[in-house]
């Protein structure tokens, strides 16, 4: 059942979703550079007449790249919790667990899809505070150097073009941690002793994760999945055949 091509390559079938969210970041990053020689015009500016830029630089990063991704941060990780959600119940249903009553996914924890929030939110913020102050960095360094305004700028862009790739990073395995967790919840209300790892079998399978494929582990034991940055595994739920009764 797990063995068609989609599946190896994508096991969360989460891959258009998350490519969404990998492009809106990105696109953040992408338009803000656009404002990289403004920004180098008037740190110049502002340290020619003894003063400071840096409170500046913070706010327009904060409007231009911060807000708008904590806004896409908070609704993906709704998103992905909630295919997390409807996707592990198919996969309890799959695995044969018995259940009387019907077998669609029990309500989600607020709690926890909170946290999963707070948790993307945080990464992001990490992302572009590190930026914002490496921004900061280069244009005291390209200042020192007495470099032009034109270097200062292609000084900024190139830290921007390093959070963006983190950025790709931060989104592809937020939305899986989000997905993983909503699905482990479902496991868990189920009663599923144990689960398996599986793999993303692909051109770009998982190389870290490889020698987890297919082992067991009991609910409250197991790596954490995603296990690395950019990790496409899923667990799936597993059920110890019980011996017949005599
Ligand atoms: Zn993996």
């Amino acid at each position: 059942m797990f063995r068609s091509r989609e599946l190896a390559r994508d096991p969360s079938l989460m891959s258009s979703r998350r490519k969404a969210y990998e492009s809106f970041m990105s696109g953040l990053f992408r338009r803000f550079k656009g404002s990289a020689g403004q920004i180098a015009q008037e740190a110049r500016n502002a340290l020619t007449n003894g003063g400071t830029f840096s409170d500046q630089l913070v706010r327009v990063v904060d409007q231009q790249v911060t807000q708008p991704g904590t806004q896409a941060a908070m609704n993906q990780a709704q998103m992905a919790y909630k295919a997390g959600t409807i996707r592990g119940a198919d996969l309890v249903k799959a695995a044969g667990i018995k259940i009387t009553g019907s077998l669609g996914p029990l309500p989600p924890n607020p709690a926890v899809l909170a946290a999963i929030q707070e948790s993307n939110i945080a990464a992001w913020e990490g992302i572009t505070d590190d930026m914002a102050k490496r921004i900061k960095a280069s244009i005291i360094s390209s200042s020192l150097k007495g470099e032009s305004i034109y270097y200062t700028a292609r000084h900024i862009r190139e830290q921007v073009e390093i959070s963006r790739k983190y950025s790709i990073t931060m989104a592809r395995t937020e939305t899986m941690r989000a997905y993983n967790a909503a699905a482990e919840e479902q496991f868990r209300k189920y009663n599923v002793p144990m689960v398996e790892w599986l793999t993303a079998y692909d051109e770009r399978t998982c190389e870290k994760c490889i020698p987890l494929n297919g082992k067991q582990y009991p609910i409250d034991d197991h790596p954490d999945c995603p296990l690395h940055a950019r990790c496409r595994c899923i667990l799936l739920p597993v059920v110890p055949e019980v011996p017949e009764e005599k």
